[in-house]
């Protein structure tokens, strides 16, 4: 959500859906026409390597976006395809791209959520979560996944989904970092699938790698990534503080909360801007800083611990 302007956003990203573009040798990226609040103009899938690739993200379930990809490696093996996290823009197009490929797929797993769910707690029907896929190959942080011209290393970056992976080409320089850090927007943290202190942790995880340059689910390339990822962090500790400070006037429930804290947010993204609030309320309440009468869920009034 684009909701504060401490981080150096970039949302000119002129791409247009079914282009192909060669952005770096041997990454080249295509536009899902798919644009939206959450989305920005859509999600980028990734061709890594050339000859023989894998494909990063095939995306939602679209058959011109799946038809785009095959056109753009015509004449040459997909022996791989790599999923970020399995919310719906990103892993239904897998289906079809293995079908006309043959690849191999790998993520980190089916889709889960980061805790249980509460017995007060509603099913958040904004989760977009894909609950169809599962991976051909299991991966854990730290597997190296090879093909003819690329060697990426795995890195578990849960938060915005429990079982999200960024994919690093030290080699190149380059982290595809998927939905985990994004150069147009921050992240949405909603749980249950979501967790602000797994969110926090992988942020560190990221910034204190060597590359670089970061391709994301969204929007631009980010040229300076472990830069950017320090104003990530520096936001969401801010917003903590924002946090404590309206709580510090009495108690107060979530959407009060988000209208103290989000001044003039896009009204379509309150929703989303209630479940990140609660991402770090039921961080502060884990940590004995802020309490809630039973479970800390979307509905629930918060006030300081005394
Ligand atoms: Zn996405």
């Amino acid at each position: 959500m684009a909701d504060n302007d401490d981080v150096p956003f970039n949302r000119n990203f002129p791409l247009k859906p079914s282009i192909v573009e060669e952005v770096r040798p041997g990454v080249r990226r295509v536009l899902c026409d798919n644009p939206s609040p959450f989305t920005f103009t859509g999600t980028v899938s990734y061709i890594i390597g050339q000859g023989n690739v894998a494909i990063l993200d095939p995306g939602p379930d679209s058959e011109a976006h799946a038809k785009a990809l095959l056109d753009a490696v015509r004449g040459e093996t997909v022996s791989h395809i790599l999923v970020t996290h399995t919310h719906r823009d990103h892993s239904p197009n897998t289906m079809r791209i293995k079908q006309a490929t043959g690849a191999t797929v790998y993520a980190e797993g089916p889709h889960r959520a980061s805790r249980a769910r509460y017995e007060s707690e509603k099913h958040n029907p904004e989760s977009g979560a894909d609950r169809d896929f599962s991976p051909d190959v299991a991966i854990a942080s730290g597997d190296v996944i090879e093909g003819k011209g690329f060697r990426l290393e795995t890195v578990a970056t849960p938060g915005h989904t429990a079982n999200h992976m960024a994919f690093a080409w030290p080699e190149r320089n380059i982290s595809f970092v998927g939905d985990h850090v994004m150069g147009w927007s921050t992240s949405i943290v909603a749980p249950p699938d979501g967790s602000m202190v797994d969110y926090m942790a992988s942020l560190e995880r990221l910034a204190a790698r060597d590359e670089e340059l970061y391709f994301s689910g969204h929007g631009p390339e980010i040229p300076e990534g472990p830069r950017y990822v320090r104003y990530l962090i520096r936001h969401r500790q801010a917003r903590e503080a924002s946090i404590l400070r309206r709580l510090s006037k009495g108690a107060a429930d979530i959407p009060t909360m988000v209208r103290a804290i989000y001044i003039g947010i896009d009204p379509r993204l309150m929703t989303a801007a209630g479940y990140s609030v609660l991402a770090h309320l039921e961080d502060l309440v884990a940590r004995g800083v802020v309490v809630t009468d039973g479970d800390p869920v979307i509905g629930g009034t918060y006030r300081l611990a005394s």
